[in-house]
């Protein structure tokens, strides 16, 4: 595995990799890295020739007050799992290379951004469209991996890069999940036991409400009443949001049909989690 942190040494391998006629596949996180990510870059090295991943903490993306100081890091654990995986390059870049001058460009989506994570977070997804969109021409990938996990923010990206016409295919992948239910994510680390317990009151409702929605329920408010009340009973766990919209608009739906997305946030100690589930699927 090559590990680079200069966009100049990128270049250098996309150059190698299309002289090979190479297909290379992108896998961008913010490290600390578990088997959610891990399940991104094992389906990139399936389907592409050549694997990047990225490991940057973007600062773009996190409001003052946020926990860009404390986000949790491991590069040398992130390293070898890489490695261990099969990454062909590992782009760990600085802040100073990813923003060498004060940047003036931003990425906007509308009617993406601002509600759900974007009402809590106004600049958030517009700071992780804009470094996407910075990886995406750094690399120029074939195809790039995002997890189901961050429902919104794959919305976002998924749009951005149509809208933009990048020339990508922007990817899902499903939320891998511990054996009681609660979705992998690096902000776990911030849980004490009892929270890591409480927790797993985000899927519990979530599969509550799809095998409701499974068993004929189609009213929103119905199920989202169910979900408060789930919530409402863990008492280390504060309910954000929850809502039930249209999947890829996003737009708020009164009625449960197919292409629904229930959607859902809350802090647990000092992490804010969220999570989603389709509820014609459920938590599998
Ligand atoms: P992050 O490092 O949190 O920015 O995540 C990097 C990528 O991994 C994003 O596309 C996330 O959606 C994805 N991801 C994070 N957690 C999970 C999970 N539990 N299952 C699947 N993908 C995930």
């Amino acid at each position: 595995m090559r590990l680079v942190t200069q966009v100049s040494e990128v270049h250098e391998f996309i150059d190698e990799c299309r002289v090979q006629k190479s297909t290379v596949g992108l896998v961008p996180t913010m490290g600390f890295l578990h088997e959610g990510h891990t399940s991104l870059m094992q389906r990139a090295g399936k389907e592409n020739d050549k694997t990047i991943a990225t490991i940057f903490v973007n600062p773009l993306q996190f409001a003052a007050g946020e926990d860009l100081s404390s986000y949790p890091q491991n590069l040398e654990k992130d390293i070898s799992e890489c490695e261990a995986i099969g990454i062909d390059l590992l782009f760990t870049p600085s802040s100073e290379e990813m923003y060498s001058q004060p940047i003036l460009t931003s990425v906007q989506i509308d009617q993406l951004m601002n509600s759900l994570e974007g009402a809590s977070r106004p600049t958030h997804f517009s700071g992780v469209a804009t470094v996407v969109a910075k990886l995406f021409n750094i690399v120029g990938p074939c195809n790039a991996y995002f997890g189901e996990k961050d429902w919104q923010q794959l919305q976002v990206i998924s749009t951005m890069a149509r809208d933009l016409s990048f020339r990508v295919k922007v990817l899902g992948c499903p939320t891998v999940r511990q054996s009681d239910g609660l979705a992998l994510s690096s902000r776990n680390a911030y849980l004490s036991l009892e929270e890591r317990k409480a927790a797993t009151a985000l899927s519990r409702s979530l599969q509550i409400a799809s095998e409701n929605v499974q068993a004929g329920e189609t009213s929103a408010v119905v199920i989202k009443s169910q979900i408060v009340d789930e919530i409402t009973d863990e008492a280390l766990v504060t309910l954000d949001y929850v809502e039930i919209v249209e999947g890829s608009s996003l737009i708020t739906i009164d009625q449960i049909s197919k292409g629904a997305r229930i959607l859902i946030a809350a802090k647990v100690g000092k992490a804010r989690l969220i999570d989603n589930v389709d509820p014609y699927f459920g938590i599998k």
